[in-house]
């Protein structure tokens, strides 16, 4: 039977297996979680994550070594961040579109009174972020996982080798040879993927307060609405028609990656699948595959900018507070550049929704209203995250095929 399947099976049972026992026995599912469900899941999550911060390093040496020209890497960065903004700008607008138009926080009934939320921490400024590109110790970013950081050492370091060329040559082998040590272990990982998947879903879904989602069925509707109209229409549409291939061959060839991150609820941490996934399964080059991907997992999430979108809007009408024309375009902005802020870790979504309720002068503690349902919408907008850097790469790698790159396609 093909993973993929596989993957699907362990995701469909593990829903399966934690409905019924949150709802039948949640004493049983507190014993299976604990021995069980939480460790496999725990395993299965350590071994991809092991996997990140290298393959990151070495593919994108390898990656900015091969396209060595600095027209060219600039000509692909450009791209690649001009669809990001677009795309998330575009998730915006329907996620805000829809939220007036359904209205999920008109009908009243909610307990605001209870409503708290302690962010912890606060979402970097912009400008922070965009400075701290460059690290000051290689070493250390690595340590910590500093994904933008690598990326920006890992593209100067694969640029020397590329200028330095026979020089270099054993150092080009060995990024060479790295990086297909690290392709067969994310070979080896995904073959526990069927069953991470159901640990982590059985998990989720048993843990779950089920009355939350009566409450807040609307608003989590919108935002499951706003995630599927946004994945079909705007990547449908830009993949047929900017990258040439069919929507229906990319989603079913991509699906792998996203039933892992809807299992993870990680965009970084199913950055080594959904790379292997988009280079095996959608013959995007790659050259290409190694740089969008890992800076998408980073700056660019849809998905979280449509649940800010939704959840703005909804708090807004519960609070019955009115949003101007104005407010609306500063949540756009906000939004998108929080996105770019932040990194692809579970529930930092929340954490980027403060700093938007902030601008636009609505009342942060009401996040504790969205934060019942917010385990399982990040496992659906985290999908939705890694699907957006997907297309992008597709795209990217459409369009420099005139420029003598190796187009993308889909498997028979
Ligand atoms: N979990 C999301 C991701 O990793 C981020 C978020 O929305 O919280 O892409």
């Amino acid at each position: 039977m093909k993973l993929s399947i596989k993957i699907i099976i362990g995701l469909v049972l593990g829903i399966i297996v934690g409905l019924l026992l949150n709802i039948f026995s949640p004493d049983a599912f507190s014993v299976l979680d604990k021995y069980i469900f939480g460790p496999v899941g725990k395993l299965f999550l350590n071994l991809i994550k092991m996997l990140v911060v290298p393959i990151v390093f070495f593919s994108i040496a390898l990656g900015a070594a091969g396209i060595g020209d600095p027209k060219k890497l600039g000509r692909i960065g450009g791209k690649t961040i001009g669809y990001f903004l677009v795309t998330t700008s575009i998730a915006l607008v329907i996620a805000l579109s829809l939220g007036t138009l359904i209205q999920p926080g008109a009908g009243g009934g909610f307990d605001t009174e209870q409503a708290s939320f302690d962010g912890g921490e606060e979402a970097p400024p912009v400008v922070e972020t965009l400075l701290n590109i460059i690290p000051t110790n290689p070493i250390d970013s690595m340590a910590k996982g500093d994904m933008l950081q690598i990326i920006a050492f890992a593209i100067f370091v694969g640029f020397a080798v590329a200028v330095l060329g026979e020089k270099t040559k054993t150092v080009h082998r060995i990024l060479e040879e790295g990086n297909d040590i690290l392709m067969y272990l994310v070979n080896i990982v995904m073959l526990l993927a069927p069953y991470g998947a159901f640990a982590l879903i059985a998990s989720a879904v048993g843990g779950f307060g089920l009355d939350a989602l009566q409450a807040m069925g609307l608003y989590f509707g919108t935002v499951v609405l706003a995630l599927l109209l946004h994945a079909v229409i705007t990547y449908g549409t830009a993949v047929s028609t900017l990258g040439k291939m069919n929507p229906i061959a990319f989603f079913k060839g991509f699906a792998p990656a996203m039933s892992v991150a809807f299992s993870t609820s990680s965009s970084s941490g199913t950055l080594p699948v959904s790379m292997k996934t988009a280079q095996e399964n959608l013959k995007v080059p790659k050259q290409v595959s190694s740089f969008v991907q890992p800076l998408g997992a980073t700056i660019n999430m849809d998905g979280t900018a449509i649940m800010q979108g939704v959840a703005t809007v909804f708090i807004a009408q519960v609070y019955a507070i009115d949003l101007s024309m104005a407010d609306l375009v500063t949540v756009v902005l906000t939004a998108v550049l929080a996105s770019i802020g932040t990194a692809g870790v579970p529930g930092v979504g929340l954490i980027m929704l403060a700093m938007v309720l902030n601008q636009v002068g609505l009342p942060v503690e009401a996040i504790g209203l969205v934060l019942g349902v917010d385990r399982l919408l990040d496992m659906t907008r985290t999908a939705v995250n890694i699907t957006g850097d997907a297309s992008c790469a597709v795209i990217v790698a459409r369009t420099e095929e005139k420029h003598g790159g190796s187009a993308p396609k889909v498997d028979a």
